[in-house]
């Protein structure tokens, strides 16, 4: 699983970041969220070591758009929020 992660590299970056892409990102960082294992924080979704591909490619897209990591967790909590 590691191995794999590793072989495929970063997901590529949209050349320029739309609105659009800042969703898609917010949507990866909540579905790729860490969850508690036995061995350390694995994603929830993939279960590949905490932080997973695309969660890193989410992170990526908001620090390009120059959101701080605080501005990102209020965003996912307004997300959340938003969910019926
Ligand atoms: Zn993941």
């Amino acid at each position: 699983m590691d191995s794999i992660d590793e072989t495929l590299g970063e997901i590529p970056l949209p050349p320029y970041i739309t609105a659009e892409d800042v969703t898609f990102a917010l949507r990866a960082i909540s579905v790729h969220a860490a969850q508690q294992w036995p061995d350390g924080s694995r994603c929830r979704n993939d279960r590949a070591p905490h932080p997973c591909r695309l969660h890193r490619w989410g992170r990526r897209i908001l620090t390009m758009r120059g959101l701080t990591d605080q501005r990102i967790n209020t965003m996912l909590a307004d997300q959340e929020a938003a969910r019926p």
